[in-house]
C-alpha cells in the first residue's frame, strides 16, 4: 500500500507552501488508495513550539486533508539513540566538539547545507563527552556502503552522491539526533513508501539513501515535488508577509476553497503528479 506523509517542524505556522506540499502528499496517497500521515518533527530543541502542532491538525482538517497521525519525533529519541550506537559500533561515527563557528572558519569548501566539515576531530580525536556531536565518517561510510542509487519517481533514477555533504552531523548536542537520521529512521518505522517533500531536500536523499543501507532500513520511493516560489525566488513558505494557514482558518476563509485554489495552481502550471518539469538542483 501506498503511504506518504507529511513531516512539518513546528518552528513556526503553516503557509501556502506547506499546504501545496500537503497536498501533494495527500493526493499522491489516495491515487493510489493509499494512507496519507501527518508526523510532528519537534526535536529542534528552542525553535519547536510544541503547541503549534495543534495548528497544524486544524489546519489540515480545514484543508479537508484526512490523515492518520503517527508519533511526534519527540517522543522516539531511544530509536535514534540506538541507531546512532549501531552506527558508532561500526566505526564510522565519531565526536567533534567544534562550534559551527570553527567549522566555518576551518573549512576549505562548502556544501549543498553550508561549510564542509574539514574533518579537524578526526585527525585530533576528543575524548567523547556529553558535550560532542558526532559526525558521519564518510569516506569510510561510502567504502562500506559501496555505489548506491536511489529513485524519485518525478526524477528518475539518481547515483547516490552522500559525499557531497561531507562529515555531516547525525547526532547533535542539542536536538538531540539530526534531521537525516531521524527522518530516516522515521519513515521506514512508519512504513512510508513514497517519501514526498520539496525539491529543496532533493540532495539531502543522498544521505539518507547511505543510512537507509547502513541500518538495513527499507528503501522508499522519493517523491520531490516543486517548491512555490514568488515571482523573486524565493520559497513561498518563508514569505515573511504571507498570510499564515491558521490566521485565513481563523479568518473565516473557506479551506476547502483554498486547497481547490493550490490544486488548480498544480495545474495550471503544467505541474502534474508525474511529470518531471521544475528544476532539481
Ligand atoms: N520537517 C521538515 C521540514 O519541515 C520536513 C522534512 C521532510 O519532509 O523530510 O522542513
Ligand atoms: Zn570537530
Amino acid at each position: 500500500m501506498t503511504v506518504t506523509r507529511f513531516a512539518p517542524s513546528p518552528n513556526g505556522p503553516l503557509h501556502l507552501g506547506h499546504a501545496f506540499s500537503a497536498i501533494v502528499a495527500h493526493d499522491r496517497a489516495i491515487r493510489d488508495r493509499g494512507e496519507f500521515l501527518l508526523r510532528i518533527e519537534d526535536i529542534d530543541g528552542a525553535r519547536s513550539r510544541p503547541e503549534l502542532a495543534a495548528e497544524f491538525r486544524d489546519d489540515l482538517d480545514w484543508l479537508r486533508l484526512e490523515y492518520r497521525e503517527v508519533a511526534p519525533q519527540s517522543s522516539r529519541i531511544a530509536s535514534y539513540r540506538t541507531a546512532a550506537n549501531e552506527l558508532r559500533a561500526m566505526g564510522i561515527l565519531y565526536p567533534c566538539t567544534c562550534t559551527r563557528a570553527e567549522v566555518a572558519a576551518a573549512a576549505v569548501a562548502h556544501g549543498p547545507d553550508g561549510p564542509l566539515y574539514p574533518g579537524t576531530c578526526l585527525r585530533r580525536g576528543p575524548t567523547p563527552g556529553p558535550e560532542v556531536a558526532w559526525r558521519l565518517d564518510m569516506e569510510q561510510a561510502t567504502l562500506l556502503a559501496g555505489p548506491l542509487e536511489w529513485t524519485d519517481e518525478r526524477h528518475g533514477v539518481q547515483i547516490a552522491q552522500p559525499e557531497l555533504f561531507g562529515d555531516v552531523v547525525l547526532w547533535r548536542k542539542d536536538a538531540p539526533a539530526s534531521y537525516h537520521l531521524a527522518a530516516t529512521l522515521d519513515d521506514a518505522a512508519d512504513g512510508v513508501t513514497h517519501v514526498t517533500r520539496g525539491v529543496d531536500l532533493f540532495r539531502a536523499t543522498h544521505i539518507h539513501r547511505l543510512l537507509q543501507h547502513l541500518l538495513g532500513l527499507p528503501v522508499p520511493v522519493w517523491h520531490h515535488h516543486p517548491v512555490l516560489v514568488e515571482s523573486d525566488g524565493r520559497k513561498l513558505a518563508k514569505r515573511r508577509d504571507a498570510p499564515a494557514l491558521a490566521d485565513r482558518r481563523r479568518a473565516g476563509e473557506d479551506g476547502r476553497a483554498v486547497a481547490a485554489e493550490v490544486r488548480a495552481t498544480l495545474f495550471d502550471t503544467g505541474i502534474s503528479l508525474s511529470d518531471a518539469i521544475d528544476q532539481c538542483p
